[in-house]
């Protein structure tokens, strides 16, 4: 079989990073062309301040909600066109960084974003973005993908293409100090099922699986110290800011598989976040991917430490270990999600129309996603 892997995004590493921002500017860039996208919660952490005192004079557009929307992302856009934007700095969650990558392609190309969703819809390239994650989840840092809510049609679009992965990305493993636990509990999660489904999805190759591989390592020995104490513990937060990274080169190159096809319909019709969404519908995914799934499920089982028994029962315990892990940080249970029972049929259709359904392990029907929404509810009543 030929593998291909490919990654243009330039990735400067380590605590302090941040600071290098200036010297990642292409040469010539004027700072008033330079947009700072970000959000309110990264002002409130004085994040973006500190990003502004390395960016004086650029413009900065910080509205980004979670689960971003695209009349932001067209508002944004039309600021950047106005401002005849050269380069834009993504700095935050998967929520900004999302929002940086469509804003760039706005930037150079006419009409809304929803004009295009799929794979690669522009004409124009997009502008260069700089990628300054803040969370330790989703790898949007190093991936060609924006996830945008269409919020007429309640949809979360894909919106990729080769010239959309940043150019550059600075991940500083300090910028999660301000991480509430909640958040570090919901992206550290995020990062798990990243890895676990690009290890197990159909597109996954040798490549893909040794980041895979050491993005659930790092999850498991560091998720749990993170959520207990981030701000202190230098240790741990760069365990989970490398295994969002490295989950996040993985994924890019292999896929994600039917817990986002779940969380990322739930997502958009109820702005759950995402990586709560994601945490809760894992290991009921996992359970339904045994069949075809255990072999796999045991060798990440085996890298986690655990040992013996049949493959099955390896993947099980894992399953059991995950369940722990999510417990321990305050995940909340299915019923918590307060999904109503009546949408589980929209919410089952749309999961089977995403686009990653057909990597999923094993080939899940429109019916399997319903009877995994049901097999979650009558577990948490
Ligand atoms: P987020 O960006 O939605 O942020 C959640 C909250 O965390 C925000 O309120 C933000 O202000 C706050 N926050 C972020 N960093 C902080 C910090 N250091 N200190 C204090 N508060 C901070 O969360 P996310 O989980 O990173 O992103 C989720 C989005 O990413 C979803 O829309 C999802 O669909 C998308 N996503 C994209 C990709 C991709 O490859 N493009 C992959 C997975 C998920």
């Amino acid at each position: 079989m030929r593998v291909r892997f490919f990654n243009p995004t330039r990735i400067v590493y380590g605590p302090g990073s941040l600071s290098q921002l200036p010297d990642q500017l292409p040469a010539g860039t004027p700072a008033e062309q330079i947009l700072l996208i970000s959000d309110a919660g990264l002002r409130r952490a004085g994040i973006t301040q500190r990003a502004q005192e390395l960016l004086p004079g650029a413009e900065v557009f910080e509205e980004v909600e979670p689960n971003p929307r695209h009349t932001t992302v067209d508002r944004a856009g039309g600021l950047a066109r106005d401002l005849g934007a050269r380069l834009v700095v993504g700095l935050g969650g998967g929520s900004v960084l999302d929002a940086a990558k469509a804003v760039a392609l706005l930037a150079s190309n006419p009409g809304s974003i929803e004009d295009y969703e799929g794979r690669e819809r522009y004409t124009v390239p997009p502008l260069p973005v700089l990628a300054v994650p803040t969370t330790c989840g989703t790898g949007s840092e190093v991936t060609w993908v924006a996830v945008i809510t269409h919020t007429g049609r309640r949809f979360k679009m894909s919106i990729k293409g080769p010239a959309m992965f940043p150019v550059a990305a600075l991940v500083d493993p300090d910028l999660l100090a301000s991480l509430p636990p909640a958040l570090v509990a919901s992206t550290g999660m995020d990062a798990l099922v990243h890895a676990i489904e690009a290890y197990t999805v159909k597109p996954a190759t040798f490549i893909t699986d040794a980041f895979a591989v050491q993005a659930v390592r790092m999850s498991f020995l560091f998720l749990k110290r993170a959520w207990a104490d981030i701000r202190n513990d230098h240790e741990a937060r760069d365990g989970v800011m490398k295994s969002s990274l490295l989950a996040g080169l993985s994924f890019g190159n292999s896929d994600v598989g039917a817990v986002h096809c779940l969380s990322e319909s739930v997502g958009a019709l109820l702005d759950t976040p995402h990586g709560v969404a994601n945490a809760v519908f894992l290991p009921f995914v996992m359970e339904f991917n045994l069949p075809a799934a255990s072999g796999r499920y045991a060798e990440l089982a085996r890298a986690v430490g655990l040992e013996g028994g049949t493959p099955e029962s390896l993947a099980r315990r894992l399953i059991r270990e995950i369940r722990e892990l999510a417990g321990a940080i305050g995940i909340p249970e299915f019923q918590h999600l307060g999904i109503p029972e009546e949408r589980f049929r929209e919410i089952a259709d749309k999961s089977f129309a995403n686009n990653s359904n057909p990597s999923n392990v094993r080939e899940a029907s429109a019916e399997d996603y319903l009877g995994i929404l049901e097999r979650a509810q009558s577990e948490s009543l």
